[in-house]
């Protein structure tokens, strides 16, 4: 693409393309400058603030064990909370304690005899017949958890069939109990903390977008704001940006989309672009509300499997930091999530009024509750649907960027399902590579 009225402004030795948490991580840990798209940093690490109330942009806490993460939160001056989660579901008109698996207790008890007996009498155990995620469930709980929860929420939060997706990416997600705590957790309100965020962490000022202005901070005038990368010419190594400029790089890294960064380059083999089309992921629509009265809950968040009910998971801000809502109010943040396939309501008044209705109905609003305000917003790419085509299609999409010079981190960049801490380290093991090149 040639592109006129451009003029070449800069010569970058180590181009990093956006300023998420990936990017700047690779940019605190060595030499070299970002060019970030919108104008503020922390991509979808990023919180909003709507008249004195912070949102992050979906649930985010940090459930990390790496001490090189907690060191870097020091070091760059983020002041972590440390919060004990209080994680519920609202399943068949019920609410359960987090993990479903766990924690029966208080559902109907035909659910809780199918859940028992299939942990118990699991037919799935042979390790070989796991082809799909929905066979790994089954291997894992037996057939009453995996139908009465897993499934249809696995259908809900995905909008994918579980027969399409592969597990490479359960690993730590789904914590396994022993029957003695499936048996408590049925027979009893059993309030154990299982899996990796029972206890977590989360800044204590600014949301959890903290930790993106923190680092921005510490890099300074090394990010340029408002560069939107339209086009990359690896031949002549050049970026051409929006706004007219070109920079000229040696060597180039990437953390936007795979799909979106083969979008910026020409003469892409038709085998790579047939490979990222087969690139799929699901869009996130938040509904952000505030509330004019105090402490509405004492849950950290809620997910929600039922099909009735439009959102997949709600969570408190103001019960992670209460500096995310001002004295005296409280607020929610609305997750409802669309398949790679499903449209989203163009109506954003009637989707919202749904919204408020749904909350009415399981007793998260009252409908005499003010509210202050509501906005939206999309995700799009919110999480990499890992179905069969997926890893082919990565390291053949991957393969030919690296031909061609451009090396994608981060976890759109690696098309992966990395937490936030995995992006940081992400960025930091580019920064090994981008200080070992001359
Ligand atoms: C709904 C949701 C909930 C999550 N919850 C958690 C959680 O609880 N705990 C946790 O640890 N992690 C969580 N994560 C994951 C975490 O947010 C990510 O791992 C991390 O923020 C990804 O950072 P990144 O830098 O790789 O990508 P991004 O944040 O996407 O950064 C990419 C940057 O590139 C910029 N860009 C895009 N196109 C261009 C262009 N053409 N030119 C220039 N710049 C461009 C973008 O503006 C963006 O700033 C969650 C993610 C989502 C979506």
């Amino acid at each position: 693409m040639v592109q006129e009225n451009f003029s070449t402004k800069e010569s970058i030795k180590n181009l990093i393309l956006g300023a998420g948490l990936a990017g700047m991580s690779a940019a605190y840990h060595s030499d070299s400058h970002i060019y970030e798209g919108q104008s503020l940093p922390g991509g979808v690490a990023k919180s909003i603030k709507i008249k004195g109330f912070t949102f992050d942009l979906g649930i985010h806490v940090l459930h990390t064990k790496n001490q090189f993460i907690l060191n870097l939160m020091e070091d760059i001056g983020v002041k972590m909370l440390e919060v004990e989660r209080e994680a519920w579901i609202y399943s068949h008109k019920t609410y359960t304690r987090f993990p479903f698996q766990a924690n029966t207790f208080g559902l109907p008890h035909e659910i809780i005899k199918d859940c028992l007996m299939g942990f118990i009498q699991n037919k799935y155990t042979n390790k070989q017949d796991i082809k799909n995620y929905h066979d790994w469930l089954l291997y894992m709980f037996g057939k009453g958890f995996t139908q009465h929860f897993m499934y249809p929420y696995a259908q809900k939060f995905w909008g994918i069939n579980p027969n399409e997706l592969t597990t490479d990416w359960v690993n730590v997600r789904h914590p396994r109990p022993s029957l003695e705590d499936v048996l408590t957790g049925a027979l009893t309100d059993q309030t154990k903390g299982f899996g990796v965020n029972a206890i977590f962490r989360y800044p204590k000022e600014n949301g959890y977008g903290d930790i993106a202005i923190k680092l921005s901070q510490k890099l300074k005038d090394r990010i340029s704001y408002n560069k939107l990368a339209i086009n990359i010419d690896t031949n002549s190594k050049k970026v051409y940006f929006k706004d007219g400029d070109i920079v000229k790089y040696e060597n180039l890294y990437s953390t936007l989309p795979l799909t979106k960064i083969l979008d910026l380059l020409t003469d892409v083999p038709p085998e790579i672009s047939r490979a990222a089309q087969l690139l799929i992921s699901n869009t996130f629509q938040l509904v952000f509300i505030g509330i004019d009265k105090p402490n509405i809950t004492t849950k950290s968040w809620i997910y929600f499997s039922d099909n009735d009910i439009p959102f997949v998971r709600v969570s408190f801000p103001g019960n992670m930091s209460e500096n995310c809502v001002p004295p005296g109010c409280s607020s929610i943040l609305v997750e409802i999530s669309y398949g790679p396939n499903e449209s989203i309501p163009n109506n954003i008044n009637s989707l919202i009024t749904k919204v408020i209705e749904n909350l009415i109905k399981v007793d998260v609003l009252d409908s005499t509750d003010k509210i202050l305000f509501t906005e939206s917003h999309i995700i799009n790419d919110a999480y990499v649907i890992f179905d069969h085509n997926r890893k082919s299609s990565v390291n053949k999409i991957n393969a030919y960027l690296q031909s061609i010079g451009i090396n994608v981190f981060g976890r759109y960049g690696n098309w992966e399902y990395l937490w936030s801490d995995e992006s940081i380290m992400s960025g930091y093991n580019i920064s090994k590579l981008i200080s070992s090149t001359k």
